[in-house]
């Protein structure tokens, strides 16, 4: 697939030297290359989404929303391609990749209520005569920086808000996986949204910084690691533009000795092993407390071992391969640290190859017990098919050691006891919390993000926290003296 740039509605081949390559994971093909684009390609994307502000700003909101009522036909029509397209090169098996685009339309469908979401309010006569008024305007054009793990989902955290509520739109995909957002921007060319509403360049750290410096841009949303949040955060907001980074994570999971161990063994796994451990809502950290040590550790222990590990895209696979190579060696790398911090590798993922996959990037799900607080494969994220064990005697103890944590992305309870749920619900420093549940992503019409060193930024994705970060507010106190209407 040729990766271009798409701006004035346009497919633009830009004037570039460097290329990322797009590898499929499974195999280490290189399937297509990403033009590492700069400045001049995020200025002429941004002077085109600037001059076509005004007149979409204008367009009434009912109208707005009427394109997005047809992409979501279009991503539905295009579900198994898109679906097919993010495992290639993603690596995720199909099932995982068609359920990403579910949020994604769900994104689509909850903007379609932009024309309620965006009303603004009034309260009349605060004085005899005077009313205030309180309207939600657009900024501008607004950016999205996307994350390789999430190739379709993440930028429909915002896209759709932005767009309905009259913004002009730049999308910088991962450059590892440009392929997805490629085709998808093929169906927003089929919209026919009026010329440079909605803009694509691609690249890496320059189109970034471009991206974060350039005036014209007054919002920017960001997903990927912290330490590119903070960066992101930290120069946009010196910028003086609206901004929010989701960073990583390393999510808790607390086993209570009642819970249905069945029905947790197989939720964790699927969290922790599914999308190969990288899901920023993956749990990676379980604690078991008291008794619920040594049933969960022999059920965890097979779940892992007979996950079906293979090419994403063949029918049974329930594991896929991370990202690519050197991914691979860091994952391995940090099991290895693992067991010199004197954890015990359980079940061993490492070494592992595909018969007819050779070439792919394929790590095995891990069980390490024993894991201790603060060693570093405590504290780092490892955004691999790895759970790392620890075990506690109460409760308290649990919270306290997931609170300690710097992320806060995520934390999961398994329990049958609704105190213990209660107590964790009200207690745990974490954005995202499931009680039974493995992976706690909030529907569209909630907000997304984390707490801690897992969220840099204040409004937060989806929903109506997106309505919020994509408009201003303004209020306007107007004064009628009853007499002048007694002129009419
Ligand atoms: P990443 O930080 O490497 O890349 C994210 C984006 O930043 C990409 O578009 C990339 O081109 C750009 N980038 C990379 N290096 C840069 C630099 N030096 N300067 C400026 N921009 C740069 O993240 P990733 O590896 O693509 O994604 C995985 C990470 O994202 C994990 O840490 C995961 O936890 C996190 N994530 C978080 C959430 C969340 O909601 N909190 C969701 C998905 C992924």
């Amino acid at each position: 697939m040729k990766i271009l740039n798409y701006i004035n509605n346009e497919w633009i081949e830009p004037k570039v030297s460097e290329y990322a390559n797009v590898i499929n994971p499974a195999t280490g093909d290189v399937i297509a290359k990403t033009p590492l684009c700069g400045k001049e390609e995020v200025d002429a994307a941004t002077k085109a989404a600037a001059a076509a502000f005004p007149g979409w700003r204008e367009t009434p909101v009912n109208d707005r929303i009427k394109y997005l009522f047809k992409l979501r036909d279009l991503l539905i029509n295009n579900h198994d391609e898109i679906g097919r397209i993010i495992t290639e090169e993603c690596g995720k098996t199909f099932g995982e990749a068609k359920a990403e685009m579910v949020r994604a339309i769900e994104n689509v469908e909850v903007a379609c209520g932009m024309p309620m979401m965006m009303k603004g309010e009034i309260a009349e006569d605060i004085a005899p005569g005077i009313d205030e008024i309180m309207l939600r305007q657009p900024l501008g054009v607004c950016a999205t920086i996307a994350p390789f793990n999430f190739p379709g989902m993440i930028t429909f955290w915002y896209l759709p808000y932005a767009l309905a509520t009259g913004n002009t739109y730049i999308v910088k995909p991962s450059e590892r996986v440009s392929m997805t957002m490629q085709f998808i921007f093929e169906l927003i060319e089929q919209v026919g949204f009026p010329k440079s509403v909605v803009n694509m360049v691609h690249g890496s750290k320059d189109a970034v910084n471009a991206i974060l410096d350039h005036p014209e841009i007054r919002a920017i949303t960001f997903v990927g690691s912290t330490n590119i949040a903070k960066y992101v955060y930290r120069r946009a907001a010196e910028n003086g533009k609206r901004v929010q980074a989701q960073g990583g994570a390393k999510n808790p999971v607390i086993i209570m000795p009642d819970a249905d161990m069945d029905m947790t063994t197989q939720i964790v796994a699927d969290s922790a092993f599914g999308c190969a451990g990288q899901r920023c809502l993956a749990v990676s950290l379980a604690v078991t407390v008291g008794e619920a040590r040594n049933s969960f550790n022999e059920m965890i222990c097979d779940a892992a071992s007979n996950r079906v590990v293979g090419n994403g895209l063949d029918a049974d696979v329930q594991m896929g391969p991370v990202i690519n190579q050197t991914s691979k060696e860091n994952i391995e790398k940090l099991i290895g640290l693992g067991t010199t911090e004197g954890a015990s590798a359980l079940v061993d993922g490492r070494g592992t190859t595909i018969k007819g996959y050779e070439g792919g990037a394929f790590v095995r799900p891990t069980v390490l017990s024993d894991v201790q607080p603060n060693s570093e494969i405590w504290k780092t994220e490892i955004f691999g098919p790895v759970l790392s064990m620890m075990h506690v005697n109460t409760i308290e103890e649990a919270i306290k050691l997931a609170n300690s944590h710097v992320y806060g992305n995520q934390a999961s309870l398994f329990t049958s006891s609704g105190a213990a749920a209660r107590k964790f619900r009200y207690e745990v420093d974490a954005g995202n919390v499931g009680i039974n549940i493995g992976v706690a992503a909030p529907m569209a019409f909630f907000p997304f993000s984390g707490w801690k060193d897992s969220f840099f930024g204040d409004m937060h994705g989806q929903g109506m926290d997106a309505v919020e970060f994509f408009t201003q507010k303004k209020v306007v106190i107007e004064r009628w003296p009853k007499e002048w209407s007694r002129k009419f």
